[in-house]
């Protein structure tokens, strides 16, 4: 259902974030602005990424592969762009173990770079504390209401969960890896597997 207002929004440019991976060509260095990541299994379906829609998941019932993705807000360095960083399972990890150490993704800069600059090559990411005197932040959208908009569903199909700041949460990346092996749709055929997390 469309969200009508009767109030003009003040910042336009936060309607809606363009979600980036990491280029094949160069590094993206970005700073956090989101408290954390939120993840969700994904298909490459109708030629676009869409969410897995378990249990009734017209992609999982034709049998096509899913991957799990990680989201994060950031703000570019070089351009001030803010905009919802997509990557894999397997670079995700970095966000967690510094998640881990510093009780909060914002503020975490990040460099991630395609060492072999291959399209989906694996990406490594490397994180260190960014200096918060020298640039403000902003607030970071809520990454569900972000992704519902791209993905073109509306967010009230998405369950509420009780992520940082009320945002709704889908699956919480607690434990990525295991998430991943856990993740056993209803699968007719028992050779289906994620496929590779390395893009
Ligand atoms: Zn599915």
């Amino acid at each position: 259902m469309p969200a009508f207002s009767n109030s003009v929004p003040s910042d336009e440019k936060h309607m809606a974030f363009e979600l980036i991976r990491t280029p094949q060509d160069r590094p993206l260095v970005a700073v956090v602005t989101s408290e954390d990541l939120i993840g969700c299994y994904t298909h490459f379906w109708g030629h676009r990424t869409v969410p897995c829609e378990q249990p009734d998941c017209p992609a999982c019932i034709a049998g096509m592969p899913f991957r799990w993705h990680a989201y994060l807000t950031a703000l570019e360095s070089k351009t001030r762009r803010h905009f919802l960083f997509e990557c894999t399972a397997n670079a995700a990890k970095e966000f967690e173990i510094y998640r881990e150490a510093n009780g909060t993704l914002r503020g975490c800069l990040f460099n991630a770079l395609r060492p072999k600059r291959g399209r989906n090559s694996k990406v490594e990411i490397t994180t260190k504390p960014a200096d918060l005197t020298r640039i403000v932040l902003p607030e970071p959208p809520n990454i569900v209401k972000a992704l519902c908009t791209i993905w073109q569903i509306p967010s009230t199909a998405v369950e509420e969960g009780s992520g940082h700041n009320g945002t709704p949460t889908p699956v919480v990346n607690s434990d990525v890896t295991s998430k991943v092996k856990e993740h056993e749709p209803n699968q007719p055929s028992q050779n289906r597997k994620p496929k590779d997390q390395t893009s």
